[in-house]
């Protein structure tokens, strides 16, 4: 088996180096995006055709150079300089870098390595991610750095670190909780992420946190959530929220803990995911008082919702999740064995999921969309997250479909690039830096050869599906360049790459993807 292994390794290796190679291409002296219709992140219209002129990584112009439909002027055009780089990108629609707010880079459990991770996340436009803790704060901070030099194919990360992460003994006093929040900082993390703890833990932590300067993110689990929900944290200084619980819970009027069955044991999966679906219609109705109150005093907080529908999709529709068409070539054996009902692996909740849970779930998410919504409609930011790599949710392709899921809570498209960009960029404390197409930013770009406004679909690496006048099916759009730090990735051949390595994952393994239960 030796030498097979290693003969196995050294492929690999050669393979993707001279990959790596046809994948990207800069950074430039001077690169030149050429008559591009813009869509900015700031909420604007589309507009174009624009020129875009980049140096090294730095915007330094962006150039309105003729009308739709009228042939440009070629000598009113920025003029390439000696050693510069000319991308014809006409037709093609570009925006700001994507932003995924909640970006795990890949756990042990899943078998993921970053390699794979950052890849499908680059080939669907996202250039930044924050990492709400993961395999430790060092190994985060090292792939950061990697990715800040651009050493790996990899989007600028944000570490998040898991509070008490690293911590020899278990957080349980405040003092004990604002030496680690300050020995988080030292090391280099941009801030922590929390999963709720005791009231007076919770107000040491984030008050540290916040004197040092350091932002924060809240999972707040239900273990927790009964002394200490989003609207406690808010006043405390926490930043942002990610997913939805800890909100119903601000908004309970007639009971002070959700209405749990009995024999209900959270660590049992189902139980916890099936009664969470139940959730919302506990809470406050929509435009009641106390709902109108709570919301406003959290947008008075300037407060981040990070909502990550995405990811609870498969409760409202298992058979959605399960069958995306890119688990056959892009999901990793290791990764869909993760998903399979357990009642070990976290979100593999399937133990009997059926129609009354589905129907449950769905009233949750329309109760749940209408707060995030109206939230966004009286100034609250909110932003795209996607938690991949959980409940058949696969890295960068899942991020589109949270987009989508934005449209469906009735955000108008501009609203979703813009949650997508720059309001990402407003939570992570970096919107002189990126989140829009502007003079002095960051060159992070999302180049696509189809409108996304009209159909997010054309974002998804798979495509969307169209017929043709002569009546052929074909496949339109993926991103066709993901630009970072002025360096030009070709989506397209991250995408093969990936599709490679799993490919090989499977041959090794002897591997087919088979439904759950199915048994060849
Ligand atoms: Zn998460």
């Amino acid at each position: 088996m030796k030498p097979f292994l290693l003969f196995v390794i050294t492929l690999c290796a050669a393979g993707s180096l001279i990959a790596q190679d046809s994948m990207s291409e800069g950074p430039f002296p001077q690169l030149i995006i050429r008559g591009v219709t813009l869509i900015n992140g700031n909420g604007a219209p589309p507009t174009g055709p624009v020129d875009i002129v980049v140096e090294n990584n730095i915007i330094k112009r962006i150039s309105t150079v003729g009308y739709p439909g009228v042939a440009i002027d070629e000598a009113r055009r920025p003029k390439l300089m000696p050693g510069g780089k000319e991308l014809n990108c006409e037709g093609m629609y570009l925006l700001p870098g994507f932003i995924d707010m909640h970006g795990h880079i890949g756990g042990r459990a899943q078998g993921a390595d970053s390699d794979y991770v950052f890849k499908l996340w680059m080939a669907h436009g996202i250039t930044t991610v924050r990492e709400p803790s993961g395999r430790g704060v060092d190994v985060t901070l090292d792939l950061k750095k990697k990715s800040a030099k651009n050493e790996i194919i990899a989007p600028r990360i944000f570490a998040y670190t898991g509070f008490g992460q690293g911590s020899k003994e278990p957080i349980s006093t405040p003092e004990m909780a604002r030496s680690w929040v300050r020995n988080n900082a030292q090391k280099g993390a941009d801030g922590i992420k929390l999963f709720g703890a005791a009231p007076e833990i919770m107000t040491a932590a984030l008050d540290e946190n916040k004197k040092l300067g350091l932002r924060s993110a809240c999972h707040h689990a239900q273990m927790d959530v009964a002394r200490w929900n989003v609207l406690q944290s808010a006043r405390a200084g926490l930043t942002s929220m990610e997913h939805w619980y800890g909100l119903p819970e601000a908004l309970f009027e007639d009971r002070t803990v959700q209405n749990y069955p009995l024999d209900y044991n959270y660590n049992n999966e189902q139980h916890r995911f099936e009664e969470a679906g139940k959730l919302w219609q506990q809470a406050a109705a929509p435009y009641s008082d106390h709902w109108n109150k709570v919301m406003d005093e959290l947008i008075a907080l300037d407060f981040t919702m990070d909502p990550t529908f995405n990811i609870y999709e498969a409760s409202r529709d298992l058979q959605r999740a399960r069958r995306a068409e890119w688990h056959e070539d892009y999901t990793l054996p290791s990764l869909w064995k993760f998903y399979q009902p357990s009642k070990i692996s976290h979100g593999s909740y399937w133990h009997y999921w059926g129609t009354e849970q589905e129907v449950a779930w769905k009233k949750n998410y329309t109760l749940w969309m209408t707060f995030i919504n109206e939230y966004k409609n009286r100034g609250g930011r909110v932003t795209t997250g996607s938690d991949s790599g959980f409940i058949f949710q696969l890295y960068g392709f899942a991020y589109i479909r949270e987009l989508e899921l934005l449209r469906e809570a009735g955000f108008h498209p501009l609203e979703i690039i813009r949650s997508a960009t720059l309001n990402g960029a407003e939570a992570l404390g970096m919107s002189h830096k990126i989140g829009t197409v502007a003079v002095g930013k960051l060159a992070d770009f999302v180049v696509v050869a189809e409108n996304p406004l009209k159909n997010l679909k054309v974002l998804y690496g798979t495509g969307a599906i169209k017929l043709t006048e002569e009546n052929e099916v074909v496949r339109v759009g993926g991103v066709t360049y993901t630009i970072k730090d002025g360096i030009i990735y070709d989506a397209k051949e991250l995408l093969q790459d990936v599709k490679r390595l799993v490919a090989e994952k499977k041959l090794q393994e002897n591997y087919k993807i088979l439904q759950p239960g199915i048994k060849e």
